[in-house]
This record gives C-alpha cells, sequence and structure tokens, in this order.
C-alpha cells in the first residue's frame, strides 16, 4: 500500500480509519496498561456438547462446503454424528452466541446432514496401524457408551470386545428410540465405523447369566455399560393383568420387530421419552385411541417439547395432573384404567411440585393396552459382587474408574437414566483412562477454560436470518408408517445454516482488528495467519477488541514495570 501523508492519499470507499500523525511519529510510551492478545477461547456449543465435539471446527467446515472435514472433526470425539444430529437433545445450542441477534444455530440439524453426506459418499475412517501395545478390553453392554468406549479404544490401537445381552447392537438406540425418529439404516451404518475398525462384537451375552466374571479373565481391562433398563413399576391393582406392560418392554417388541400391530385404545402412563415413544409406537401399530396420562402438568413432562408437540400433532391425546389408582379386569384382562386426580403441592427433592391425590376423584378410561413408563432403573445386581455400588447406579469416579483395578464403568449405568450424548461422552473419557491405565499412567487432566459469552461477540457484524427449519411427514402418512418423520436438511439448507454459526473464540482472518486500529498498530502475518500487536504504537486502548465480532483478543493487564 502506498504511503498515507495526509487524508487525500486514503482511497476513496477504504473502510480504514486512519490516524494521521500519530501513527508512525508518536510511540506508545509507558502509558499502555493493557495489550490486546490474540487467542482462542471455546465456544458455548464446545464446551456443552458433553461429547466433547468441537463444534465450532465442523460448522466452519461445513460454511465452507467441506462436508467430509466436517465429518472427520465430528469422529474425532464422536462416532455417530448421523444418530446425535437425529437423537440428541442438542444442549450445545443452549448458549449459542447466535440468540442474542435471533436465534441459535441448528447445530443438530447441520450434524444430522454431514452424518448423511458421509453415508452418501461412503467415507470411512482409517483403521490405525496395528500396535505393540494392543491390549484386549472387554466392554459389557453394547448401547452409546459402550459403542464410544470401544471406538475410541479402537483408534489407540486396542482390540475391544463387546457383549451384549440383545442380540444386536446399539442399546437404546436400537431397542428403545424407534425407527420413525432414528432409522436403523443409520445405526447400522455408523457402527460399521466401528467393525472396521476391527471392534468385535458378542451378541445374547447376559452378563450374570451366560456371561460370568471368570469368562472375562483374558480381558486386560473391563468396562461396564449396561444402562439403566429395568422399568420402574406402577405397583396398582391390576398391575399384572394381560394387556399392562411397561413401555420399555412395548418398544423393544416392536423394534425387534416381534410386536406388529395393536387394536383397542391404549394408555400411556408417564410423560418422558419412553412414554412418548410408547403412545407414538401404539399409534402407528393401530391402537386408537392412544391417551398418554401425566401426574404433573404440562410444563413439568421430562420428555423434550419437540416430541411432545410430534405426539399432539399426530393426535395422541394428554390428561394431565392424573395417576393410575389400578387397572380394571375384564375377563381376565385390562379393559380400563382408573385414573386419580392429582393436584401440585409444594416442591420435592427434584425441585418440581409433587403430585398429591384428591380423594374421590377417581375415573375410568377404556384401555385394551396400557403401557408403564414411569422411569428406568439400573439392574445393578449382577455386578454388586464385582465393583461397588451407589444409590442404585455402578460407582465410577468422573474418569469411569470404579473402586475395583482395571474395571471401568460409564453411561446411565454409573450416571442413572440420562441422554445418548452424555453415555458417548462417558464412553470416550472411559477409553482415555482405559488407555491411560493400561500404560501404567495417570490420564491427563484436561485444563478449564470459560467460554467466550454473549457480550464478547460482536453483533453489529452480522445480519439477522431465520434459523433452518426441518420438514415433517405429513401426519397421515406418518403415522401409519414407521418412516422417518423429521426429514432432515439438504447440503445446501445445512451449508446456509452453518453460514449462520459467529465462530465465537477464535480469529477468521476477517481484518476488523486491523483496519480498525486508529494507530495502525495491527500486523497480520498472512503466512501463518496470525495477528499480532506493534506494541511501540498499540496504547491498548481495546478498539481491536470492542470490534473483533469473534471476541478472539482479550485485553491483558500489562506486566508492573
Ligand atoms: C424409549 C427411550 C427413548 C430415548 N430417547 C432418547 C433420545 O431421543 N435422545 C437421548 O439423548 N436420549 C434418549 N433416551 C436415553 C438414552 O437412550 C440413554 O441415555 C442412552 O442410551 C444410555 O446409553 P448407555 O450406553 O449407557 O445404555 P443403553 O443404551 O441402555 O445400553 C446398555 C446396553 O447394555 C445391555 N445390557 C444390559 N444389561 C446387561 C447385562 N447384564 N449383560 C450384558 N448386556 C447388558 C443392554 O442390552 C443395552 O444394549 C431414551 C431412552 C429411552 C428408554
Ligand atoms: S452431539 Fe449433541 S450436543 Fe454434541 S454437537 Fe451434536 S447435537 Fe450438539
Ligand atoms: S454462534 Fe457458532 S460458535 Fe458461537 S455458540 Fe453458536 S454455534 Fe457455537
Ligand atoms: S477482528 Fe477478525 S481478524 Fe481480528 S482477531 Fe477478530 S476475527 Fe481475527
Amino acid at each position: 500500500m502506498a504511503r498515507i501523508s495526509t487524508i487525500d492519499d486514503v482511497p476513496a470507499g477504504t473502510p480504514m480509519a486512519v490516524s494521521l500523525r500519530s501513527t508512525r511519529e508518536l510511540v506508545t510510551g509507558n502509558w499502555r496498561t493493557f495489550r490486546p492478545v490474540w487467542t482462542t477461547r471455546p465456544s458455548p456449543c464446545n464446551l456443552d456438547c458433553p461429547a466433547g465435539t468441537d463444534v465450532r471446527a465442523y460448522l466452519r467446515h461445513v460454511a465452507d462446503g467441506q462436508f467430509e472435514e466436517a465429518w472427520r472433526t465430528i469422529l474425532e470425539h464422536n462416532p455417530l454424528p448421523g444418530i446425535c444430529g437425529r437423537v440428541c437433545y442438542h444442549p450445545c445450542e443452549r448458549h449459542c452466541n447466535r440468540q442474542g441477534l435471533d436465534s441459535a444455530v441448528a447445530v443438530h440439524a447441520i450434524e444430522r446432514a454431514i452424518g448423511d453426506e458421509a453415508r452418501r459418499l461412503r467415507l470411512q475412517v482409517e483403521r490405525p496401524a496395528p500396535s505393540n501395545h494392543a491390549r484386549r478390553v472387554a466392554i459389557i453392554g453394547a448401547g452409546p457408551a459402550g459403542i464410544s468406549c470401544a471406538y475410541h479404544l479402537a483408534l489407540r490401537g486396542h482390540l475391544p470386545t463387546m457383549f451384549d445381552a440383545m442380540p444386536e447392537a446399539g442399546g437404546m438406540l436400537r431397542y428403545g428410540i424407534p425407527p420413525y425418529r432414528l432409522p436403523r439404516e443409520v445405526l447400522d451404518a455408523e457402527l460399521e465405523t466401528l467393525w472396521r475398525l476391527g471392534v468385535a462384537f458378542q451378541g445374547s451375552a447376559r452378563f450374570g447369566e451366560s456371561l460370568r466374571w471368570e469368562d472375562l479373565n483374558p480381558y486386560a481391562a473391563v468396562f461396564v455399560a449396561v444402562g439403566a433398563n429395568r422399568s420402574r413399576e406402577a405397583r396398582v391393582p391390576g398391575d399384572n393383568l394381560a394387556g399392562v406392560r411397561s413401555g420399555l418392554e412395548f418398544l423393544r417388541a416392536a423394534n425387534a420387530g416381534t410386536e406388529t400391530a395393536l387394536s383397542g385404545a391404549a394408555v400411556v402412563i408417564g410423560g418422558g421419552n419412553t412414554a412418548m415413544d410408547a403412545a407414538r409406537t401404539a399409534l402407528r401399530l393401530g391402537a386408537a385411541p392412544v391417551t398418554v396420562a401425566y401426574r404433573r402438568s404440562r410444563e413439568h413432562m421430562p420428555a423434550h417439547p419437540d416430541e411432545i408437540a410430534q405426539a399432539e400433532a399426530e393426535g395422541i391425546e394428554f390428561i394431565f395432573e392424573v395417576a393410575p389408582s389400578g387397572f380394571v379386569n375384564g375377563r381376565g384382562r385390562l379393559s380400563g384404567v382408573e385414573l386419580r386426580r392429582m393436584r401440585l403441592g409444594s416442591p420435592d427433592a427434584s425441585g418440581r411440585p409433587r403430585p398429591e391425590p384428591v380423594p374421590g376423584s377417581e375415573f375410568r378410561l377404556d384401555a385394551a393396552h396400557a403401557f408403564t413408563a414411569i422411569g428406568e432403573d439400573v439392574e445393578v445386581d449382577p455386578f454388586a459382587q464385582v465393583i461397588d455400588t451407589h444409590g442404585g447406579r455402578l460407582y465410577a469416579d468422573a474418569w469411569g474408574r470404579t473402586t475395583r483395578p482395571a474395571v471401568f464403568a460409564g453411561g446411565d449405568a454409573a450416571t442413572g437414566a440420562g441422554m445418548v450424548v452424555n453415555a458417548i461422552g462417558s464412553g470416550r473419557v472411559a477409553a482415555d483412562a482405559i488407555d491411560a491405565w493400561l500404560a501404567g499412567r495417570d490420564p491427563v487432566e484436561l485444563g478449564h477454560a470459560e467460554r467466550v459469552g454473549p457480550s464478547e461477540v460482536n453483533l453489529f457484524y452480522f445480519r439477522p436470518s431465520a434459523r433452518a427449519t426441518q420438514a415433517h411427514l405429513p401426519r397421515e402418512q406418518a403415522v401409519r408408517v414407521m418412516d422417518e418423520v423429521v426429514q432432515g436438511l439438504d447440503a445446501l439448507a445445512a451449508t446456509r445454516e452453518a453460514l449462520r454459526c459467529l465462530t465465537c473464540g477464535t480469529c477468521t482472518e476477517c481484518d476488523n482488528c486491523l483496519v480498525f486500529c486508529p494507530d495502525a498498530a495491527v500486523r497480520h502475518d498472512a503466512r501463518s495467519g496470525t495477528y499480532s500487536a506493534d506494541t511501540l504504537h498499540c496504547k491498548g486502548c481495546g478498539i481491536c477488541v470492542a470490534e473483533c465480532p469473534r471476541g478472539a483478543i482479550v485485553l491483558a493487564p500489562e506486566e508492573q514495570r
């Protein structure tokens, strides 16, 4: 650029603030008390993804049209992007800084598009070269926690084998969540990644029955991830009648294909994931009407609001503030559910209002089927002889270490019923700990970093734009088939949505800091793509910090002289 001596030397239209006399001639001296430091800090989405995914990086790849790079970025932490893009409740979006402008980036929908694109392109992970430190590791439970642990151990060159009580791998992804939310071809394609990495699977192997502790002697370490698979019982008269089942038992049968049709009315007791899935599956198998009976009010339902809305749109009826007082016997099988009204009292241990029965308020709903879905517990008994348990769960520390050397635990079995993405995260962390233990060292503690908050991004530089929405299968079609309801974004729509990301906390070389520095004190090294301040001229005024759209610069106090 030609030397600028007077204002006339500045080319027309140049968005540059120029301080004509101070820039070269006036040095800062000892006036400056702060200096700008270019830095990379975690974005809220990165910190909030329990799987540890670098969301910001993969969104940037998608914004650049690089789906393969995006997929590989996700797979550094999570082998199941197509699955998480569908069923993860996306805590990564909760504190998205874009909400200060309009609405959070639809991260989960983009993640789904990445997974689908990888499936379409048949992308594969590289199998690591055989390692001379490879050890055999047994994983009991092939749900998301076990899958994640096996994947990360295989990537580190170990030889994991997953054992599961069910014939096929997937845990709740296969036997809990119905195909209209998670098509089985997506699950099978993402499991293919593990098989290619050499992970072994042994189905129909239930620990405590066909699989015993002694059978695990050939393994150098064990990861227990058996989930929370035992349904709580309603414990009201008639709960053993034919026609009364747990929602989970019904879903297992429907998802395994052994139950294909229902007739008559169905009542589902509960307000969580299992209740919504049991109700919507019952509707698809032919039950009518299908009614969900929940003991608190709608806003206290544990199910995700999207799922409640979809159930309602499909024609499921809801009755709130009721609980079953009995199942009615009609010639040896269920003919109705007796419900009692509840009133909401003072908060219980969960912080939600305690439902209290209203005496004499009983009424009856005709029903050929009743599905109880009032929570799931961990079956700790088979493991209680081997490892410590705590509060009805398997005891494990933050690394998944139990009190017994070489035995690790994670997922719902250690935390209680939770979310897929937490199970995936716990499997990865445990794989780190197992790998470290096998090598005779401690796992590497990760430092805590502060997220870039909404006050640190400069929204002035972004235009409002609507969040992408995913189309839904029309209701009439949806309730008749198990086809996927939510239709996803195509690659173009996903790219557009990714362009809404502010890339919080890292530099994208937009040059704002350089352009707006009144002392032209910002230097750009084009080769490394980094910026720095010319400390002879930088006053530490902080204009660059304020004008950085992404919070990628902080003002650090000068050291005391
Ligand atoms: C109906 C339903 C729908 C859900 N929907 C969602 C959702 O949309 N999004 C979400 O984030 N979360 C959802 N969840 C929660 C989520 O599925 C769980 O948090 C997650 O699957 C836990 O993973 P996990 O690997 O710990 O356990 P699981 O997925 O339960 O897997 C445990 C595995 O261990 C096996 N096993 C159990 N006992 C033994 C034994 N003794 N020996 C050998 N194997 C054994 C089981 O067969 C199973 O395969 C849902 C849960 C249910 C019940
Ligand atoms: S796994 Fe869930 S929390 Fe993590 S990036 Fe994907 S949608 Fe967000
Ligand atoms: S704007 Fe992008 S980087 Fe920032 S929190 Fe949202 S998704 Fe993450
Ligand atoms: S203003 Fe632009 S170039 Fe400067 S640090 Fe921020 S993102 Fe990077």
